[in-house]
């Protein structure tokens, strides 16, 4: 195990820039958000590639910034709108935190994205990571970067093997990101050959050692130790859960609510969602529609049901689907058009749904047929 974790590689760390770099100017991807590294499109790529892959991202980060070509434009936007462009990327908070944020630079800077590097970790949903890869690469800050990648491209470069999750393993790699960017000319290009090539080559299960331009500096390698690295304690418990979505029309229109603060989904529409076991009836649903929402409706179990995931929570949602019945004209009076609506399929198209809510209203957006065929 590394015994000078504290330095990195010492007086080595120019050469291993050298050779990070030769390797980035080769074989470098070229992406949208490098071709005009400002600070607002840096900003803007960065929270979408949390929890999401590089080529999912490219067709959001086009739509979002031909929509919000500028911060201004960002602040000025309704949150439904935000929200319809963010849509099917998920983790919708990323979404709501980028559009306050946007707000917050609008208020205290002019609508110039700032420079100071605490300035720009003080703006919702940056953490130290963002901050960093921001400074760096649009600002030319010395500032290191920590994230998925150069977390495991670190702990095999450094032969780290301790537990990453640990404070004292995360405190000693970003000491470690620091010394690499330290002396740096070009501390942008840097932070982004290490993602890169933990990305591409240092890879989870299969790291190309072979092609690998720093394998001279990887103690794993010399150690044979590196598909054991990096370690995690990583016990996550799954939860089953068991939901019902129901699609209700009237003339023509869709009930659908919007999710409070606090929900899965949060400023999403989505149909009216129950938790309900699996051997549920019908009947059982129709009540607990009309003590929610008010609504009587004759439903119908149509059998179909999505299996889908959120954050630890594994569920099967069953979908019913049926027609208000007789008096029910209007919401019920606690409700608050905010909160519940009843839409066209036309709206339906531009509001911003939940994932399952955008599936559902695919296959049953008209409702005509299956009613008429049970
Ligand atoms: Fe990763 Fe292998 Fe390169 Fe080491 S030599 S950094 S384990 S790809």
């Amino acid at each position: 195990m590394s015994a000078d974790l504290e330095v990195g590689f010492g007086e080595g760390t120019t050469k291993f820039r050298q050779e990070l770099l030769r390797w980035f100017d080769r074989n470098h991807r070229v992406l949208p958000w490098r071709s005009e590294p400002t600070a607002y499109r840096v900003w803007i790529s960065e929270i979408m590639l949390q929890q999401t892959q590089v080529v999912t991202v490219i067709d959001y980060f086009l739509r979002f910034i031909e929509q919000f070509p500028d911060i201004a434009s960002l602040a000025e936007a309704d949150e439904e709108q935000v929200l319809r462009t963010w849509e099917g990327l998920g983790y919708y908070r990323r979404a709501r935190q980028l559009h306050l944020a946007a707000k917050q630079i609008n208020n205290m800077f002019g609508s110039e994205f700032p420079e100071e590097f605490q300035h720009i970790l003080a703006l919702p949903g940056v953490g130290r990571y963002t901050a960093g890869a921001i400074a760096s690469i649009a600002f030319g800050q010395r500032r290191p970067i920590l994230e998925g990648n150069t977390i495991r491209l670190f702990a095999r470069l450094l032969d780290e093997r301790n537990d990453i999750k640990l404070k004292p393993t995360q405190d000693r790699l970003w000491r470690f990101a620091e010394t690499l960017v330290a002396k740096s000319r070009r501390p942008g290009d840097v932070n982004q050959a290490l993602m890169e090539l933990g990305n591409r080559v240092c890879r989870v299960q299969s790291p190309e050692c072979g092609a690998c331009a720093v394998r001279e500096y990887c103690r794993s390698y010399a150690a044979g130790t590196q598909l054991d690295l990096p370690r995690a304690n990583n016990k996550i418990t799954y939860q089953s859960l068991e939901e019902v979505a129901v699609v209700i029309e009237r003339r023509r229109r869709f009930l659908l609510r919007r999710c409070e603060p606090g929900e899965r989904w949060a400023g999403l529409w989505d149909f009216p969602r129950f938790a309900a076991p699996k051997n549920v009836t019908v009947e059982a649903i129709a009540e607990l529609v009309e003590r929610e929402f008010g609504v009587q409706a004759l439903l119908i179990d149509t059998g179909w049901s999505i299996k889908h995931a959120v954050t630890r929570y594994r569920i099967q949602l069953r979908c019913f689907v049926g027609k208000s019945g007789a008096g029910t004209a209007s919401l019920p009076s606690h409700s608050n058009s905010k909160v519940l609506r009843w839409v066209t399929a036309a709206e339906l198209e531009t509001l911003p749904l939940s994932a399952t809510g955008r599936k559902i209203a695919a296959r049953f957006g008209d409702l005509g047929p299956i009613l008429k065929n049970k």
